[in-house]
């Protein structure tokens, strides 16, 4: 069926950050495409919320780093909606386990940038042809692509390289795809977040607050879902024409260097 709202695919929103983004979206009138691997609880719960927030959606269960799940997440998405307006790549794991960078292993670096890095890229460019396709057809006009990265991208954490390097690639992913469809009238961002409050930092929670109480991040306080699932609907509404390949830290100003 197609509909006349916008439509958003957000990878991993079952929980955490992406069900930030989904409830943030769904208040501003986007049907929402929520995608999670494994347990169907989690995403059933952000549907819920979605539809309390008055829009609607459709749960596709499937594993970014699989090609014919990739495919069924756009084709589901198509058979329901009808357009694709907006994705967002934001599922994403760290390692199984923390290990030093002179004892990690080859199949945890697979792994993490599978995750991270490949199954987005790919998912990116199926969406991408898509769009292309329903641009030229005057289904959708200016769609956008918003990658969420992490301050991992350029600080180092010597106990889980992995998740630094795919991090570190989802930036240059950015650029690359900004670059390639500028022309075509697909803007493509990146939000880097800090330190959220999810179940991914669920098991340093202890480690965080203290550093946060000791002045880590010039805001005091935990990021949350919602804070970037704002900086998702302010893109989303259209307010950023003339910047792609951007980057916006939503950190609490961790980023910034000080004396
Ligand atoms: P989270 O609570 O662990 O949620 C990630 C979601 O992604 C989970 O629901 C997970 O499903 C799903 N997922 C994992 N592998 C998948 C796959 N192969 N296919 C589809 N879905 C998959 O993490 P989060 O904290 O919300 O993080 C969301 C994004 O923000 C990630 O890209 C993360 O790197 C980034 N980020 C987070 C923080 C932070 O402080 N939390 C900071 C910077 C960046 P399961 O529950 O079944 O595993």
């Amino acid at each position: 069926m197609k509909m006349d709202k916008k439509v958003a695919i957000i990878t991993g929103s079952g929980r955490g950050i992406g069900r930030g983004i989904a409830i943030e979206l769904a208040q501003a009138g986007w049907l929402i495409v929520i995608n999670d691997i494994g347990n169907p609880d989690p995403p059933a719960e952000t549907l819920s919320l979605v539809q309390a927030a008055g829009s609607d959606g459709h749960v596709v269960l499937a594993d970014i780093t699989v090609g014919t799940d990739r495919q069924r997440i756009v084709d589901e998405a198509l058979q329901r909606f009808g357009r694709i307006d907006l994705l967002v790549n934001n599922a994403g794991i760290g390692p199984r386990v923390r290990k030093d960078i002179l004892e990690v292993e080859e199949d945890s670096l697979h792994e993490v940038m599978n995750v991270n890095l490949i199954g987005p890229f790919f998912l990116t460019q199926c969406v991408a042809r898509v769009m292309l396709e329903q641009i030229k057809e005057k289904v959708i006009e200016d769609p956008k692509i918003i990658n969420i990265g992490s301050i991992s991208a350029f600080t180092s954490s010597t106990s889980r390289p992995e998740y630094c390097l795919s991090k570190a690639g989802v930036a240059m992913s950015t650029l690359l795809y900004a670059d390639r469809l500028a022309n075509e009238g697909i803007n493509v961002y990146e939000i880097r977040p800090g330190i959220i409050e999810t179940p991914m930092t669920a098991v340093v929670k202890d480690k965080y607050d203290r550093l946060i109480d000791q002045g880590i991040t010039p805001i005091k306080r935990w990021g949350q879902p919602q804070d970037i699932g704002k900086a998702v609907a302010a893109i989303a509404s259209g307010f950023f024409p003339y910047s792609t390949g951007q980057v916006i830290n939503v950190d609490g100003g961790f980023h910034i260097q000080r004396l």
